[in-house]
């Protein structure tokens, strides 16, 4: 039984994400995605609703589950006994970080692997940053995220606006 976990902020979701997501999952017996609660961010969706949208998105794929999940990604990787931790990698700009996210968790548990996919082609400009930027300017979204995630935000940003 090989179990994976895919973590991240997905604050949102994309397209890119679901790539990595739906790659992974045909590889591994379950794939565990954790979605990060970090208090020291202001997220634009709560670690709950980030995790409701991934529920909804992967409610096809038997085999993925999602959790939130604080502090260090390797007691998670512990309590969920994963032995694998997947991350997805878009251009150089990744590679520094990651690599060092890597190390450090290996030193932390040297039992944990963390193993990387590479983007697909059409996916290696996606951020979940700049569709925030490019939805809080009114721009089109609907290439980037799935129709939910694009509708959640449609729904923020008015919140925004009758605020302000
Ligand atoms: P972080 O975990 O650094 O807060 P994200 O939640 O945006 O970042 O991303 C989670 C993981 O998904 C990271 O490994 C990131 O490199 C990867 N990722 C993000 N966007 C893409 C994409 N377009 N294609 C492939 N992997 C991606």
């Amino acid at each position: 039984m090989l179990r994976g976990i895919y973590p991240g902020s997905f604050d949102p979701v994309t397209f890119g994400h679901v790539d990595v997501i739906t790659r992974s999952a045909g590889k591994v017996d379950e794939l565990i995605v954790g979605v990060l609660n970090n208090k020291a961010k202001s997220p634009l969706f709560s670690a709950e609703e980030r995790v409701r949208m991934l529920e909804e998105i992967t409610k096809e794929m038997p085999n993925v589950r999602i959790f939130p999940f604080e502090g260090l990604l390797v007691d998670f990787a512990r309590k969920m006994k994963a032995d694998l931790v997947i991350r997805g990698l878009r251009a150089i700009t990744d590679f520094e970080y990651e690599l060092q996210m890597a190390q450090t968790n290996h030193k932390l548990e040297p039992e944990l692997e963390t193993v990387f996919l590479t983007t697909s082609l059409e996916y290696s400009y996606l951020s979940s940053s700049t569709v925030k930027e490019v939805a809080a300017f009114g721009g089109d979204i609907s290439r980037f995220v799935p129709e939910i995630v694009a509708d959640r935000i449609a729904e923020k940003m008015k919140k925004k606006e009758s605020v302000d």
